[in-house]
């Protein structure tokens, strides 16, 4: 027994120190870091620019309230919404409290709360967005739930036509899921999204808190995809390691939520914004991206050619290993004693989500050592 309370599992490994892709224990074993903290270490560990950013920040403001005019917010706002459909932005400090803001501006904004999410979601652990979840393995214990969620099978055409109706006000979906097991939403899939949305004015939050920050090789997965989403949540990547998260929206919701409406004392914290900021002009830009579209390609050829017991599932570096046995964990605790560390989707695939800075000698070293196992 510990202080802490037993809710995550942890594992017996004390990291110490990270440098880019590489991390270090208190006894001094080197690891690569293929979790990257879930999807979080877009630029890697100790990243000099964020480094320096936090620096400069931390030597002139730390905290100030959302009482006051925030330009720093204005301007990682204006870059996040940048050549995109969307218009506005609202900052908060974890990927549940995007989601729950996105559910609370949709209910305000139709008028409806009733909302259709998928079986294998993972939207966060707040009551709405436990509810939100399709995995029960996070409610249990929990209820009465949140009402009114309808998760309904994720790539589902039929089902999705029988669900939505006029009471619906929003549908909720990961792009690409990723806690679930890496799985992709279908071009078919989507297609009837846009389709039930417009037939029954249906709102459509994109939960892009895993995918989104060019994590895929886009900015946000929904740029693979026709979708054109009303409200976009992110977090993980965002900060690059500093807990920050954001909701973006279409222009027609700028009233939806006036004064008093929403809120957090921490959103868009000083230093949260200005690393942020550092992270947003780094990898939006074209050089950067078409980088992780080749690290990606990459990898899924080395993967195919040399770990063919593996299908490889995916886009960009969100990659997914199916487990040949549908048993991952073995693997991703026999890789971390061989010094790489990854993470599971769902029970069958080993997750691959390195920093975007990963190179192609790490990838042919963590390839390696799968080859080992
Ligand atoms: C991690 C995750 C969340 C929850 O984010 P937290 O910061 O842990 O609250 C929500 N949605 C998706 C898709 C995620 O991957």
């Amino acid at each position: 027994m510990t202080v802490l309370f037993n809710n995550y599992g942890r594992r017996p490994v004390h990291l110490v120190k990270g440098q880019g892709t590489e991390v270090w224990d208190d006894t001094g074993k080197r690891y690569l870091d293929f979790t990257s903290g879930i999807a979080v270490l877009t630029l890697g560990h100790a990243n000099p620019l964020l480094v320096k950013a936090l620096q400069q920040q931390s030597e002139k403001l730390w905290h100030v309230s959302n009482l006051f005019a925030s330009p720093e917010q204005e301007k990682l706002g204006a870059s996040l919404v940048k050549d995109t459909h969307l218009a506005h932005a609202l900052f908060c400090n974890s990927g549940a409290e995007a989601n729950e803001a996105a559910i609370k501006l949709a209910r305000k904004h139709s008028g409806k709360h009733h909302i259709i999410t998928f079986e294998k979601s993972f939207h966060g652990r707040t009551y709405a967005t436990m509810a939100a979840t399709g995995q029960d393995k996070v409610k249990q214990g929990f209820g009465p739930l949140v009402d009114k969620f309808t998760t309904i099978p994720f790539n589902d055409v039929a089902a999705l036509k029988q669900a939505a109706d006029d009471t619906v006000g929003a549908i909720m979906l990961e792009v690409i899921q990723g806690e679930g097991g890496v799985n992709v939403a279908t071009e078919e899939f989507i297609a009837a999204i846009n389709e039930v949305s417009k037939e029954h004015g249906i709102l459509v939050i994109v939960d892009e808190v895993q995918t989104g920050i060019a994590r895929t090789g886009k900015r946000y997965a929904f740029e693979y995809t026709a979708l054109k989403p009303d409200i976009v949540s992110l977090a993980k990547g965002l900060g690059g390691g500093f807990p920050i998260g954001a909701i973006l929206a279409k222009a027609e919701m700028y009233d939806t939520l006036g004064p008093g409406s929403h809120g957090t004392t921490f959103g868009g914290n000083p230093l949260a914004v200005a690393v942020a900021q550092t992270v947003i002009d780094t990898v939006f830009t074209e050089t950067f991206l078409q980088s992780v579209a080749e690290l990606s390609a990459y990898a899924k050829q080395q993967i195919t050619e040399k770990l063919s017991q593996f299908t490889v599932v995916g886009e960009g570096l969100l990659l997914g290993l199916v487990c040949p046995n549908g048993d991952a964990a073995a693997y991703v605790a026999k890789a971390e004693q061989q010094g790489l560390l990854v993470v599971q989707a769902g029970p069958g695939v080993i997750r691959l989500v390195p920093p975007l800075t990963v190179t192609k000698e790490e990838i042919d070293e963590a390839i390696a050592i799968l080859q080992t196992l």
